[in-house]
């Protein structure tokens, strides 16, 4: 990016930042999903770290968020009430203890503990009774709820003796989640806007001047941090984070019951790991793990930062929204020869996967989206749906977007694109109404409280979603306009083609069905498109109980090298089988060279006749096939000639197990070698094949756990 463009983008993140910013603090009605409005603050933060001139101590990152409403009563945080700066994997955790080692040269531990998706209360005891409870507000002054925070079980409203003459308590307001279901459901009925998420309706609850709403509502109280304790006017030490927790569980107080002290970072990302599991059936949003060093000490010599102290950081779980700009717009085509567009963006972590492209499904999908190359974007990945392009953030267009327009002809074949309307496929309804579905109550489950389908089927979408969802469901069934290629014989229609294409590569892991899948969902056009496959593209297989994404995309990447005969084969020239593609490669050995001969050329080749000459000679005469090796080339497919053509196996190793029947092993062994190949002991990751005779022995365990080819007897004499 240039200098103007990079001001321009840092000003426009700010400005939208700060609009959600605004509408998720003090309207605590979020337009956005918290993946989407953290993925803006990602990339302001990157962008920022990048170019540090423009960084703005007085610009709306810099504060903490939530301006009190004017209704309530102010109150000033004796102690700065902080925020946490967030990290996103295991790598950044480390990061960050490199930089605290530096300033602490001492043997120290950590503290975990549930990062509660709810609003931050300070909380203040005077001999033992609680007087003042307050929200966070912007870290200095918050807003007085202390009749609110009365209303809460949880909150003791009298300590446990022996109780400290001052205290002052940080802890969470959650709301469960099956409260929220029931209160979004009462909201609709009465005309109301749904919450989000637990976070928004706990704040939402919580910042009502009437008390008795915060009592209906069933909200919740977990107490995480001492910020204050005095004992007759002298400060008492604690000497760890986690001594706290039990004081404060001593004193009356709910502590979330996830928490753990760790020696090591093993120790910490086996927590982290651990909660992520059961986060899920968690009655109380979690996004994340809390983790600070324990020593108190410890964490006055590291300071604070900014808004954030240094001695803590929050571990958030992946994100199954984020943004992402998008690039460019492709076009695949089908089966059917219908034209699928397809976005390509900068490549961006979702949901644990990196995600450089998703379908846009149809021209009604973009229009409906009003999407544009250039575009900020929200990708989602939910679960083993595959990724999709759910909104365009428009407040972040700079004036310089590019519609798109369908290609007048085929990409594939260039003969012409015809429109024609009728119900087209279901994929795109389907999923966005799953995605925008799940979106707001991700990773919840409400199996504590009775069966999930029932209930998630009353989940209620975001007010967005909603709108999007239902006009979806609407305007797919009543009409949908699709663009096919006219060509009946259209390469891209050839099922059997691409399927042979898959064999020749050798790429066992792809299936008709997979292929078929691939081709439905737009992600593939030709034979090219598979190598530029990405796991995410993958996802939404898994669930067919087909192979793994890691091994089919493995499987392509290993399969990229090939040799020029079977490069030759694979393209399925008219006439041109397995022993014409070897004759081929060894007189002509390069590509290039068949590419360019003429037809008497070919001709004079022992063992092919004119036909297949002028078939040959025809095919690399023709646009389109000079147009697929070319995108072949392109996508990473290289050729090597090995020269003899009798030696076939050259370059395998094969192990062998079991009792052969045709054959004793010794000759199954020396015609391996005869025929180019090697035979090895033991199966390692090295290993070609096993054949597997009668009775296996634990060789054949070895292969399949390393995912090795097996080949049955049968299977290897027709190699052999
Ligand atoms: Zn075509």
């Amino acid at each position: 990016m240039k200098d103007s463009q990079i001001k321009n983008r840092i000003q426009k993140l700010r400005e939208e930042i700060s609009r959600l910013r605004f509408l998720y603090h003090v309207e605590d009605a979020p337009w956005v999903t918290d993946d989407v409005y953290d993925s803006l603050n990602k990339e302001l933060r990157l962008l920022l770290e990048k170019n540090p001139e423009y960084i703005d101590l007085n610009a709306p990152e810099n504060r903490v968020g939530g301006k009190p409403l004017d209704k309530f009563v102010k109150v000033k945080h004796e102690i700065r009430m902080l925020s946490m700066n967030d990290v996103f994997s295991f790598g950044e955790v480390l990061d960050w203890e490199t930089r605290i080692s530096k300033l602490i040269n001492k043997k120290h531990s950590y503290f975990c503990e549930l990062k509660l998706d709810g609003l931050s209360a300070s909380l203040i005891y005077k001999d033992g009774v609680f007087v003042e409870g307050s929200t966070r507000g912007d870290g200095f002054i918050g807003e007085d709820v202390t009749e609110n925070l009365k209303m809460i079980v949880t909150v003791p409203l009298k300590l446990k003796a022996p109780y400290p003459s001052y205290l002052e308590v940080r802890g969470e307001v959650v709301m469960p989640k099956r409260i929220l279901i029931s209160l979004n459901k009462k909201q609709i009925k009465e005309g109301k806007q749904p919450f989000a998420n637990t976070r928004n309706a706990a704040a939402g609850s919580l910042r009502q001047l009437d008390p008795n709403i915060a009592k209906e509502r069933n909200l919740d109280f977990f107490a995480w941090d001492v910020a204050q304790l005095r004992i007759t006017n002298e400060e008492l030490k604690i000497k760890n984070h986690s001594e706290k927790h039990n004081l404060l569980r001593g004193l009356g107080f709910q502590v979330a019951p996830y928490e753990k002290k760790a020696n090591s970072f093993e120790e910490v990302f086996s927590f982290i790991e651990e909660i992520e599991k059961i986060r899920p059936n968690l009655p109380y949003g979690t996004d994340g793990v809390v983790v600070s060093v324990d020593e108190i000490e410890l964490q006055d010599v590291l300071g604070v930062v900014g808004k954030a102290p240094r001695y803590m950081v929050a571990y958030k779980y992946q994100a199954e929204r984020a943004t992402t700009t998008l690039k460019d717009i492709s076009v695949n085509v089908g089966r059917t020869g219908v034209l699928t567009p397809v976005a390509h963006f900068n490549p961006t972590l979702v949901a644990g996967s990196t995600v450089s492209k998703a379908t846009l499904h149809n021209m009604d999908q973009i229009n409906r989206l009003d999407i544009r190359t250039g575009d900020t974007v929200v990708i989602q990945k939910a679960g083993d749906v595959i990724p999709e392009v759910v909104e365009v953030l428009i407040n972040l267009r700079n004036g310089k977007e590019k519609k798109f327009k369908m290609p007048d002809t085929c990409p594939v074949c260039d003969f012409k694109v015809e429109k024609r309307s009728g119900p087209e496929k279901n994929i795109n309804l389907k999923s966005n109404l799953a995605g925008l579905e799940e979106s707001p109550m991700r990773g919840e489950d409400y199996s504590l409280r009775g069966p999930t389908s029932k209930l998630a089927s009353e989940v209620v979408p975001l007010k967005r979603g909603m709108n999007l969802a239902s006009k979806v469901l609407t305007e797919s069934v009543s009409k949908s306009v699709a663009f096919y290629c006219t060509n009946k014989n259209c390469p891209a229609r050839s099922r059997r083609g691409l399927q042979h294409f898959v064999n020749i590569f050798e790429i066992y892991e792809i299936g008709p069905r997979i292929l078929d899948r691939l081709k439905d969902e737009g992600l593939v056009s030709d034979g090219a498109d598979l190598f530029v496959l990405e796991k995410a593209d993958l996802a939404g297989l898994e669930r067919f109980g087909e192979k793994s994404a890691d091994n089919i995309i493995s499987s392509i990447q290993s399969h990229k090298k090939i040799s020029l005969w079977r490069f030759i084969y694979s393209l399925g020239i008219i006439h041109v089988g397995e022993q014409t593609a070897r004759d081929l490669a060894d007189n002509f050995g390069s590509l290039n060279k068949i590419m360019s001969a003429d037809i008497e050329t070919i001709n004079k080749i022992a063992n092919i006749g004119p036909v297949v000459s002028q078939s040959v000679f025809n095919y690399f005469k023709d646009k389109t096939n000079l147009h697929f090796i070319e995108k072949l080339i392109k996508n990473g497919v290289s050729i090597y000639h090995e020269k003899a053509k009798s030696l076939k196996l050259s370059g395998k190793i094969f192990v062998l197990t079991g009792t052969l029947s045709a054959l004793s092993r010794n000759d199954a062994k020396k015609k391996i070698i005869e025929l180019g190949g090697s035979v090895a002991s033991s199966v390692s990751s090295n290993t070609s094949y096993v054949v597997a005779g009668d009775k296996p022995g634990s060789k054949y365990n070895d292969a399949k756990k390393l995912g090795i080819k097996v080949l049955t007897e049968n299977e290897f004499l027709k190699l052999i």
